[in-house]
């Protein structure tokens, strides 16, 4: 993989030469009549140049920020695998691209039955009774999660339970969502092996404790990119206390055809369509966080969610299929259907595959990271070393080697032409990088980072320089992220460039 060295291309203003055009308009023929005054802006100062100008200008900027199209993206947790082109084919035929949110079922049968394939697909998949396409995103599908959970006590006529357990390994988006439906948290540790501390959760589970217990949300495998050897018994314990189970299973593309959540006892689970079923994602783009649910909380399911109707027990004749709300449904979690893009994408992907190739996936997930993990454990600190599921969590700091930095790391792959791993996540991992390669890699890609990461930790040692004052061939050197995001200057007029400089300091 070798750094691609981009020159730093002049600013589309600076080319500007005055007169010079870039469209050739057609001589008009019809009458022409003049613009209102208030619509003539003189001093909007466009640059004029070339067709082939602009087509560079903007061809440039598309290539300036990393993708996985132009490079490797071994980003901890967030499953950055390649996603077929065909399905964005799928999701752009016209019956399903342009059809009216507003159809009535009847007019959109070919969309509610893809949608119901879908739903069918996930529920096998994972081993649960019903699923539900709403939910916009993981996040949202754990709020969904949780709030069937409440609901489902609420029903009994139980409102003591409010309190939610969940590991410190777990994504940082489960304490939030538990939050943010008004439960209270209690955090578990885990052991030395990276499972979740038992004993602490005996112990938040006993006695006068239970009655408050609604239930715990774990992810599986954890943020340490664990399988908890214990997960049984976490469930049991929990389900003994009165709670339910909440997995969150953005991370299911380690288990397809291998483990289904259901079967271990969970009640609810949120899938990630945006990472496991390789819909596109990142930039807070459409997700697509199906939930799906054991036949307890069945009824609770957000909607509405596609159902047959009518079936004609003919082979020949395809059913009715339409809209239901579950009876004891939390509601609505977004406008219309969901995201429909993402479950065209996600259908495509799971059809293409099929059961078999499923299974592929995550056993070529799994044996990606473990790849990358033994051959660099020489190299790097992995403080859980043991076989790992998607993605692994190791050390980014050197013994003996003062102010080298994960974030050094990190900055000096950049250099190297590969997108850094998660950095400091999960926290309870000191100098942590997370490091998913995902099954879409050859080997070829991961020696090569196995390689670039062993250059960086010689060079850590040898010209640590090299490392903290990194990225050194990429357009923009280190960014304050936080002003970034907080003064954005999306105009590159040299004025504009000025202003922020000036407000830099
Ligand atoms: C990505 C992720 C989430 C959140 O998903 P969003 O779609 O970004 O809201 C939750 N949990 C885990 C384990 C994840 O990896």
């Amino acid at each position: 993989m070798t750094a691609p060295g981009k020159k730093t291309e002049p600013l589309i203003y600076e080319i500007s030469v005055t007169g010079r055009e870039g469209v050739k308009m057609p001589d008009c023929d019809v009458p022409e009549t003049p613009l209102p005054d208030e619509l003539i802006r003189e001093e909007v100062g466009l640059p004029e140049v070339s067709e082939l100008q602009a087509v560079r200008h903007f061809v440039n900027l598309s290539q300036l920020n990393h993708g996985i199209d132009t490079g490797f993206y071994p980003l901890g947790s967030c499953t950055m695998k390649y996603n077929p082109k065909v399905n964005e084919d799928v999701a752009r035929l016209p019956g399903f691209a342009f059809l009216h949110p507003l159809t009535d079922d009847e007019g959109a049968q070919g969309a509610l039955a893809l949608m119901h394939q879908l739903q069918e697909w996930l529920a096998e998949i994972s081993g649960f009774t019903a699923v539900s396409l709403q939910p916009a995103a993981g996040a949202q599908g754990e709020l969904a999660g949780i709030l069937m959970i409440r609901k489902y006590h609420l029903d009994r006529g139980d409102s003591e339970r409010k309190t939610i357990l969940i590991p410190n390994s777990a994504h940082g988006t489960n304490p939030a969502t538990a939050a943010m439906a008004g439960m209270t948290v209690i955090e578990l540790p885990s052991d030395d092996k990276g499972n979740v501390d038992l004993e602490a959760l005996r112990a938040a589970c006993a006695g006068d404790n239970a009655p408050t217990i609604a239930g715990m949300m774990i992810t599986v495998p954890s943020t340490l990119g664990l399988f908890d050897s214990n997960i049984l018994e976490i469930n049991r314990i929990v389900h003994e206390a009165g709670g339910l189970m909440y997995m969150d299973g953005a991370n299911m593309n380690s288990l397809l055809g291998i483990v289904k959540p259901g079967e271990l006892g969970f009640d609810v689970m949120h899938y990630n369509l945006h990472k496991t079923f390789s819909t596109p994602h990142g930039g807070g783009g459409p997700g697509c966080g199906a939930v799906g649910v054991s036949e307890t909380l069945k009824p609770f399911l957000p909607g509405p969610i596609v159902t047959i109707v009518e079936d004609t027990n003919d082979l020949e004749d395809a059913p009715l299929y339409g809209l239901h709300m579950p009876e004891k449904s939390i509601g609505r979690l977004k406008a219309f259907h969901g995201n429909f893009g993402m479950h065209n994408r996600a259908y495509a992907y799971i059809r293409t595959y099929g059961g078999d190739g499923l299974r592929e996936v995550s056993r070529h997930a799994v044996l990606n990271a473990n790849y990358v993990r033994v051959n660099l454990a020489d190299d790097y600190h992995i403080p859980y070393n043991r076989y790992c599921a998607h993605e692994f969590v190791m050390e980014g700091h050197f013994e003996g080697v003062e102010g080298v930095h994960a974030l050094d790391i990190s900055k000096r792959l950049m250099d190297y032409g590969i997108h850094p791993p998660t950095n400091y996540f999960p926290l309870i991992v000191h100098e942590a990088l997370l490091i998913e390669p995902t099954e879409t890699e050859d080997k070829a890609t991961l020696d090569e980072f196995i390689s670039a990461m062993r250059k960086i930790a010689e060079e850590a040692k040898t010209n640590p320089e090299l490392l903290t004052e990194a990225p050194h061939i990429t357009p923009v050197k280190r960014l304050d992220e936080v002003r970034a995001a907080k003064q954005l200057v999306l105009c590159c007029r040299p004025e504009f460039l000025t202003a922020a400089a000036q407000a830099e300091g």
